[in-house]
């Protein structure tokens, strides 16, 4: 579903430059819930945010569904961008948009009729649980039900993969759990394809299928998340 071929990212030129990602290969396969960990500085927020060409890679190719995104015009880019959702550590909502309008965005952005965004919109909502919050701002809201605003929004779309940058890092332990746990039923019931990041070993081992490790911008580790966390 998606593969990174040779990515390299540097940011900055010359002798200041630093390279983010040093010709990275990875596959990730349909229907998996893939864990990327690492510390701090490792690559791995330039590695989720290459997926989407939210950051656009120095060389290298991004494949999503037999695409490659590096080589599309602006306009197919952002057609395909429209298989990939994303959600952020910090939720990236509209402050001054309800939990209705917010999930809605992505919808009317794309131009969808008022029938059909106010039937998506209240089935995401249901998905998620917000159904007693959906006039509410997201000043109104806890952690954990801003992040699940976030989830059915990167879901508008019907999208193939969603990508989770950090999702669960500003969330408390409990929270963090009923946050895991629909993104595990949300891969279950749509088959979708989860990409993960975080630096919490907990959060790859609680619902991961397969993780790499990432270090210095390349993969040191990678396979089951049993084989790579419980050798002997
Ligand atoms: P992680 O998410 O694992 O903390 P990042 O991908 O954020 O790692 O960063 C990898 C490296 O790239 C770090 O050395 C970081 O300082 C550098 N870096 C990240 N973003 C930028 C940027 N916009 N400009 C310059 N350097 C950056
Ligand atoms: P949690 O127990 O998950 O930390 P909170 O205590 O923050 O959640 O919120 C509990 C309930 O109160 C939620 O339904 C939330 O929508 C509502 N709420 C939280 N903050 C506010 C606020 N500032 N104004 C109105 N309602 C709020």
């Amino acid at each position: 579903m998606i593969e990174l071929k040779q990515l390299t990212k540097r940011y900055g030129q010359g002798a200041k430059a630093t390279e983010a990602l040093s010709g990275l290969n990875l596959s990730i396969h349909k229907g998996e819930i893939f864990g990327v960990i690492g510390h701090s500085g490792a690559g791995k927020s330039t590695l989720i945010r290459c997926m989407n060409l939210l950051e656009r890679p120095t060389s290298g190719e991004v494949w999503v569904g037999g695409v490659n995104l590096t080589g599309l015009s602006k306009q197919r880019l952002q057609n395909e961008r429209r298989k990939i959702g994303m959600i952020f550590q910090h939720f990236n909502l509209l402050s001054s948009a309800t939990v209705y309008d917010n999930i809605a965005f992505p919808l009317r952005l794309a131009r969808k009729g008022k029938a059909e965004v106010e039937a998506k919109v209240n089935e995401l909502i249901a998905l998620v649980g917000l159904e007693a919050h959906c006039n509410k701002y997201p000043a109104q809201l806890s952690g954990g039900q801003k992040q699940r605003v976030g989830i059915a929004r990167a879901l508008a779309s019907d999208p193939q993969v969603l990508l989770c940058d950090e999702a669960t890092s500003a969330l408390d332990p409990q929270t963090t759990d009923s946050i895991l746990k629909l993104l595990l039923d949300i891969n279950q019931k749509f088959n979708l394809t989860i990409v993960l990041i975080t630096h919490e070993m907990h959060v790859i081992q609680s619902i991961c299928d397969r993780v790499a490790v990432i270090h210095q911008g390349g993969i040191v580790e990678e396979g089951a998340v049993t084989d790579v966390f419980l050798k002997p």
